[in-house]
């Protein structure tokens, strides 16, 4: 079969490799639509190390080709979300309430991390009962693609910021999570969601998803503007969905004392995150850092399929682009130097 793989450190392209094969607990996908992340970039620049011929890729949603002796809930030709995180959901950390972190830290991320990716004509699912849902009838491909990373990662960002009903919100870069974040900060009651971005058309979508304003940092202090906003207090929940040292420590200036910064953000580059010493009220401020790795299982994409379905979140609105799988790199390219105005890049098979 046909797989798109980094090839080494900042080196992508088409390799040949073998179909897959399930073990008694696994399934195998023939893939029919996914989507480029811009942790595939990443990691092709190196941020978790240098990797040969892994194949890249870890949304996507299929048909089942194939299952082990194990699986009992899914069939060959069930249409499928596969969680872009695929924890084994018997290890201790999973047993804890943090399947993510599975094994090791980031251990439940396993796509184009520790083993081939889901950018190949076929992929393999460990505990496919567990990490694997039908996709209902009325929910598309390109919708229910959403589900396995930007979704499920931007509604994590908006649990994770603690959000009162009615309360303030800041949210730090509007790409597909930070758009997904406002999405879930609207469901999960927010009375006043402030984006901040620079990026038109961005704004344009943060608008669209809930955000009641978007504040452009490259035009004012944004800080200031989210004072101004809040009466002087900043706000309940700030959430980092950029992996910017900058966009964090902001985060932590505008959120008042006893408030939430939720990290959703990938922190690819340098040594150290810091932490505003003054503005963290010198460490005694109450403000909680929280963070936290998209959370995949079925119980979960079931329930952002629920979401799609009932039309509480039309994620296919960030698809900028398309693509067919044979123009991968094309696409790569573009979510690599986000040009065009590139939000997330759908590839069909
Ligand atoms: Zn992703």
């Amino acid at each position: 079969m046909k797989a798109f793989v980094m090839k080494g450190l900042d080196q992508v392209g088409f390799a040949e490799k073998p179909v897959p094969r399930p073990g008694s607990n696994d399934a195998i996908i023939r893939t029919t639509r996914a989507l480029i992340c811009t942790s595939d970039a990443h990691t092709v620049h190196g941020a978790i190390g240098p990797r040969e011929n892994l194949t890249l890729g870890h949304e996507a949603v299929g048909i089942v080709d194939q299952v082990g002796a194990e699986v009992k809930r899914f069939k060959p030709g069930d249409r499928v979300v596969v969680g872009a995180i695929t924890p084994n959901w018997g290890e201790a950390a999973s047993q804890a309430g943090h399947p993510s972190q599975s094994g090791a830290a980031l251990g439940g991320w396993k796509f184009a991390n520790t083993k081939d990716g889901v950018f190949a004509e076929y992929f393999h699912v460990n505990d496919a009962d567990a990490n694997m849902a039908p996709i209902p009838a009325g929910v598309s491909d390109e919708a229910a693609v959403y589900c396995c990373d930007m979704i499920t990662t931007g509604v994590m960002a908006a649990e994770n910021a603690n959000i009162p009903i009615g309360g303030t919100v800041a949210v730090f870069a509007l790409g597909p999570v930070g758009l997904m974040a406002v999405a879930a900060a609207r469901l999960r009651g927010a009375g006043l969601v402030i984006g901040v971005d620079s990026v038109p058309k961005r704004a344009e979508l943060a608008r669209y998803y809930g955000a009641d304003l978007v504040a452009d940092y490259s035009r004012e202090d944004v800080v200031k503007r989210i004072a101004e906003l809040t009466n002087g207090d900043g706000v309940d929940s700030a959430i980092e969905a950029l992996g910017g040292d900058d966009a964090f420590q902001n985060a932590i200036r505008v959120t008042k004392p006893g408030g939430t910064i939720s990290n959703a953000g990938y922190h690819g580059k340098g040594e150290f995150v810091h932490i505003p010493r003054l503005e963290w009220g010198v460490g005694m401020a109450e403000k909680t850092i929280r963070t936290g790795l998209c959370p995949g299982g079925s119980l979960r994409m079931e329930r952002m399929l629920q979401l799609v379905r009932n039309g509480r979140i039309d994620p296919t609105r960030m698809t900028t682009h398309t693509f067919t799988f044979d123009q991968l790199e094309q696409a790569f390219t573009m979510m690599d130097r986000k040009l065009d105005g590139i939000i997330k890049p759908l590839i069909t098979f």
